[in-house]
């Protein structure tokens, strides 16, 4: 039976760390504080930012709310972001996305001041990233390294095969795993023969965005599997990018959906927080 990565557990522990974090701060006399701002009322958005507004509660990270109209227009928003980047009182700045499609979404990242860019998406903060520099790192990819490696799964030297190269997953999935010394391999929608590939895979990151794809023809022997995807089944349940059911059990060790990756997003964002006081200390 493969060893099952348990990010609800994991993301836990690192919101105690975070929150240890941020007692200590205020014992200094200092608030860690976050700006969430959402435009408009798209209602998967609303739960997102809810889920983070609770977590904010649960570290004791101050979060200020801007709930905008749908109608605001970019250059407003561009306004709001540039008072918050000035504001010495305000460490992390997140637009929840997507925007309204009025709204240019990486020109809003860009006026993010790269110090303040907790959810790592500025082109400074990628590009940090790229060229093994500090900067923030985005949460998802950041929350797979973790699942990885308080789960004990070495990856250096490991071959490893990311299916999906998204600005937001894949790509930057592959460059911390390369950090880490993976030997990594990047597949996409014009892979040729997509499960030759995978089998090679020691650890299998799927970030497809297809409900179920990944079934036991695509997995080597004892491969870790971690599952980004996240859906509803036909019978209205959660489900991820891999079978889980089929590849359980040929993996030595999955993630389940929900409960695996899915957690770790706010998790890391939190920690991201706290990262950004130590960075403005500096
Ligand atoms: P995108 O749709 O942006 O990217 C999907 C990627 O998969 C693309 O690179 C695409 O290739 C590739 N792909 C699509 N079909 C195939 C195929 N048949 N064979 C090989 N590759 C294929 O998705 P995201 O990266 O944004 O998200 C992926 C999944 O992860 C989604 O289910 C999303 O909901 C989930 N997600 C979960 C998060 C969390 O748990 N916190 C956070 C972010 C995402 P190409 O580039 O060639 O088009």
């Amino acid at each position: 039976m493969a060893l099952l990565i348990d990010g609800k557990k994991i993301a836990a522990t690192i919101k105690d760390e975070v929150k240890e974090r941020v007692a200590d701060y205020q014992k200094e006399g200092k608030e860690v504080t976050l700006a969430v701002i959402q435009v408009g009322q798209d209602p998967a958005s609303t739960v997102y930012v809810g889920n983070k507004k609770k977590a904010c509660a649960y570290v004791g990270i101050r979060s200020l709310a801007y709930e905008l109209e749908e109608s605001t227009s970019q250059e407003e928003l561009l306004e709001l972001i540039a008072k918050l980047n000035a504001r010495t009182d305000v460490n992390g700045i997140l637009v929840q996305l997507p925007l309204p499609k009025h709204i240019d979404e990486d020109a809003v990242i860009h006026e993010i001041a790269p110090e303040k860019d907790v959810d790592g998406f500025h082109t400074q903060s990628v590009g940090a990233l790229c060229i093994g520099e500090p900067g923030f790192v985005s949460c998802t990819p950041a929350g797979i390294i973790q699942l990885l490696k308080r789960s004990h799964i070495d990856i250096a030297g490991k071959e490893c095969v990311i299916v999906g190269r998204s600005n937001i997953v894949g790509k930057p999935v592959a460059l911390l795993l390369l950090r880490e010394n993976g030997t990594v391999t990047v597949c996409h929608s014009r892979t040729q023969d997509l499960k030759e590939v995978t089998k090679r895979a020691d650890i299998l990151v799927v970030a497809i965005g297809k409900p179920k794809f990944i079934t036991k023809e695509y997995i080597k022997d004892g491969a870790v599997v971690i599952d980004v995807g996240i859906h509803r089944d036909e019978n209205n349940k959660l489900c991820g990018d891999v079978d889980f059911a089929d590849v359980e059990p040929v993996a030595s060790a999955i993630t389940p959906v929900p409960g695996g990756v899915g957690p770790m997003t706010i998790a890391m964002l939190m920690h991201n927080c706290v990262e950004a006081v130590a960075l403005q200390d500096k």
